[in-house]
């Protein structure tokens, strides 16, 4: 992917001008253009009025500026909006965004479709197609706040990164979307307003400890013991459940953090007061919470949704030892909610 301006720290805008001006270019330039992208969100470089005009031109002719355009968005009856994101190679990505009240939450995505094979994912059956670049995780952000005129206010904003992908796999991108995104003289998204879901890449969960500047860490469980989680997400059988369990107590916490873990809640499978002891035991003494899914089901997933009672007694059990949630599903009319994200076409496709 060439590169864009979205998604430019401000030592590579300070590079990027350099090369386009002859004569020496100040150093404030770069800063300019820098606040112009991720404060003011200017829709395009000849939206920096604060460059000379020259330069302006010279930005526009030599680099895509990187704003994604929506190909389509669906609203559901619950508020929630999902979008098809158009990016530069034509290839096409989905956010969405969650107005809950005065606050909003954006899940975004980290690559276009998933290499990981989780057997209950829409999402998984796209496979990778590719990495999203840190500019392609930003525009996300970027392109709803600005459809929604939310430009703003970045208080009452959440982003999650539980959209298509797994963003433990293209991790070098999502810390450098992440450093745009909390950057204060940038977006200034509050680290704490930023999460991160993985289904359980052990080594890079380690790498992700050791940066200074990241999300908030979320860790699919979605499974009680051993064999029934490599089952369930073949990705597992190199990633031990042990081994997992390891990283996360192992894991840097911040005085203000938690860990929280989610379980998609399968019907007859996974979702037994059997399992919801086993999930006890196993984050015994982690300083987590737990949040419940049930199944948001979709055509070619071969998996039924438990009833509530179900999915209230296994919160009930789960509850005791630790806070547990059950999350609302947002969007599932429209092909939004999570591990629905394949580009469908609701119009067209019955659920199944
Ligand atoms: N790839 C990352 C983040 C995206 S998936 C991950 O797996 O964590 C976001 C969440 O949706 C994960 O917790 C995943 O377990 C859950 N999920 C996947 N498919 C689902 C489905 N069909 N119904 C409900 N939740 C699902
Ligand atoms: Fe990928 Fe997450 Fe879906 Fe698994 S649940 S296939 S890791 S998006």
């Amino acid at each position: 992917m060439s590169p864009t301006l979205i998604g430019m720290e401000s030592e590579e805008i300070a590079a990027l001008l350099r090369k386009l001006s002859p004569s020496p270019t100040p150093s404030f330039r770069a800063t300019q253009v820098y606040q112009a992208i991720y404060q003011q969100r200017v829709a395009s470089a000849g939206g920096i009025l604060t460059l000379p005009r020259e330069l302006r031109a010279k930005l526009e002719a030599n680099v895509p500026f990187g704003l994604p355009t929506a190909a389509q968005c669906f609203q559901s009856s619950d508020g929630t909006q999902r979008y098809l994101l158009r990016l530069e190679d034509g290839k096409s990505v989905e956010s969405v965004l969650m107005p809950e009240g005065e606050r909003y939450t954006f899940c975004i995505s980290s690559q276009v479709g998933c290499p990981v094979n989780c057997q209950f994912c829409l999402t998984a059956l796209l496979g990778l197609e590719r990495n999203l670049t840190a500019g392609e995780i930003v525009g996300q952000v970027l392109f709803i706040a600005a459809r929604n005129g939310l430009s703003a206010d970045v208080s009452k904003l959440n982003v999650v990164m539980m959209g298509q992908g797994e963003p433990l796999l293209n991790l070098p991108n999502v810390l450098k979307a992440t450093r745009l995104l909390v950057d204060p003289d940038g977006i200034g998204l509050s680290e704490r307003r930023l999460t991160l879901s993985t289904s359980g890449i052990v080594p890079k969960i380690e790498e992700l400890g050791r940066q200074a500047v990241r999300p908030k860490l979320a860790i699919s469980l979605n499974a009680s013991n051993e064999e029934q989680r490599q089952k369930l997400m073949p990705i597992t059988r190199k990633y031990h459940l042990k081994d997992l369990v390891d990283a996360c107590r192992s894991y840097p916490l911040r005085t203000w953090e938690h860990l929280t873990f989610e379980y998609v809640l399968l019907k007859d499978v996974n979702d037994t007061d059997a399992d919801a002891r086993r999930v006890v035991k196993l984050l015994a003494n982690l300083h987590c919470k737990v949040n419940l899914i049930a199944l948001n089901p979709g055509p070619g997933i071969p998996y039924g949704t438990p009833n509530p009672e179900r999915v209230a007694a296994f919160q009930q059990i789960i509850k005791r030892s630790m806070p547990c949630f059950i999350r609302k599903p947002r969007g599932l009319d429209i092909y939004a909610a999570c591990g629905q994200l394949k580009r469908m076409e609701p119009d067209l496709v019955t659920l199944a």
